[in-house]
């Protein structure tokens, strides 16, 4: 890292001035390059990565460009480093921060707004209106690494405080990965959806934010918590975080099922995590008279949707995107105090240097892959051969 004035840094945790970054190319590939270690700057810090995640957006991302969004296009070709859901230790502080101290374990959330918009001084920053704003003439200074600016995909990353979330020794760095994917779940039932204990959930769909998403609505005392989905080992996951009861939809039919569980009246609220072209079809007949609908996926397709159904029945329906009003602040004091197990839903670990295949494992899910983590250090190379 170039020495740059007010940057603090420590001999403990010598920072090098280039680093190993991976580069997205063309549609759905990578390459492994040599990047300068970027330099904090006011209200920053510089984050080691000790390990990062694949999330579905990720492989959205990196095979088809949406909705990361790099000088107002597709990042393609861009000299772009994806990658979203890392953790780390602060190894350099910017200008005046004193918030955190070098040495220091963090996992980080993902947007830091503009701080100026509407929706950044409401505190839903992942719906800044500035959103990709952050070059040339139009810099209004938003970051969302990984989607609009350089995520984790490599050994160094800055980011802003107020992206930081401090992690006890306690917690794994695989752990510490998963916290922003239950902050997700928990902005959605929490501050959008306004849950309280004792209502009742479905979540349908499986995968890392769904199975969470059963993890956090139990942990927030709903009751009862039910999961859908195709797979038995992925339901199974499922009950072991929590869930009340599961349904396979290949079995049986997923609105008839939660009648059945819960009564003809249906649940107050839908997490639907599943992007199946008819969830929300069935969402909206899952959930009761006035009851809220999350919706947490994006199908590729745009789907016909019952909206007379929704309107005569007075039901909420919302997109989420992200994890707003510091949700994963909340998600890791569920974490740390173990209210549930996370990483039950880690399933593989590779190299930094393995990305190519790491993305192949979650993208084909290979051996039943859910949350696949990439490593910088101590985890070693496989020298697998990636197409
Ligand atoms: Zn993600
Ligand atoms: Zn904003």
């Amino acid at each position: 890292m170039r020495a740059a004035p007010g940057v603090k840094t420590s001999p403990d945790f010598p920072v090098p001035d280039t680093m190993k970054a991976w580069v997205l190319g063309d549609p759905g590939h990578v390459t492994l390059t040599d990047k300068p270690v970027p330099v904090p700057k006011r209200a920053e810090v510089l984050v080691r990565i000790d390990a990062v995640a694949i999330c579905a957006t990720d492989l959205e991302i990196i095979w088809h460009g949406p909705p990361a969004s790099i000088e107002g296009g597709f990042a393609f070709n861009k000299n772009f480093t994806p990658g979203h859901e890392y953790m780390g230790t602060v190894v350099a502080l910017g200008p005046g921060v004193d918030e955190y101290r070098i040495g220091q374990r963090v996992t980080v959330e993902i947007h830091a707004g503009c701080g100026q918009c509407k929706r950044c001084r409401e505190g839903m920053y992942t719906a800044c209106h500035n959103y990709g704003l952050n070059y040339g003439d139009v810099d209004k200074g938003h970051r969302a690494n990984g989607f609009t600016t350089d995520g984790g995909f490599c050994e160094y990353q800055v980011n802003n405080i107020n992206t930081l979330v401090a992690i006890p020794d306690g917690m794994s760095d695989e752990e510490a990965t998963l916290v922003v994917t239950a902050g997700t779940a928990m902005y959605g039932l929490t501050e959008l959806g306004g849950l309280v204990a004792g209502e009742s959930v479905v979540v349908t769909g499986p995968g890392p934010i769904g199975l969470l998403g059963v993890a956090v609505a139990k942990a927030l005392g709903a009751h009862p918590v039910i999961l859908t989905g195709t797979r038995d080992n992925r339901l199974k996951t499922g009950l072991e975080l929590g869930a009340d009861h599961v349904v396979n939809v290949r079995n049986e039919d997923p609105v008839e099922a939660v009648r059945r569980l819960v009564g003809g009246k249906g649940v107050d609220y839908v997490l639907e995590c599943s992007g199946a072209p008819n969830a929300v079809n069935e969402a909206i007949r899952m959930v009761n008279r006035g009851g809220k609908v999350c919706l947490a996926a994006f199908p590729h397709e745009q789907v016909p949707v019952d909206i007379a159904h929704i309107v005569r029945n007075n039901i909420y329906l919302f997109g989420i995107r992200g994890e707003g009003k510091s949700a994963t602040h909340r998600a890791e004091a569920f974490m740390s105090q173990k209210r549930f197990d996370a990483t039950k839903i880690h399933t593989h670990t590779f190299a930094l240097e393995d990305l190519p295949t790491a993305l192949k494992y979650a993208r084909e899910r290979i051996e039943d892959a859910i949350k696949v983590v990439v490593k910088a250090r101590g985890v070693a190379a496989r020298k697998m051969a990636a197409e």
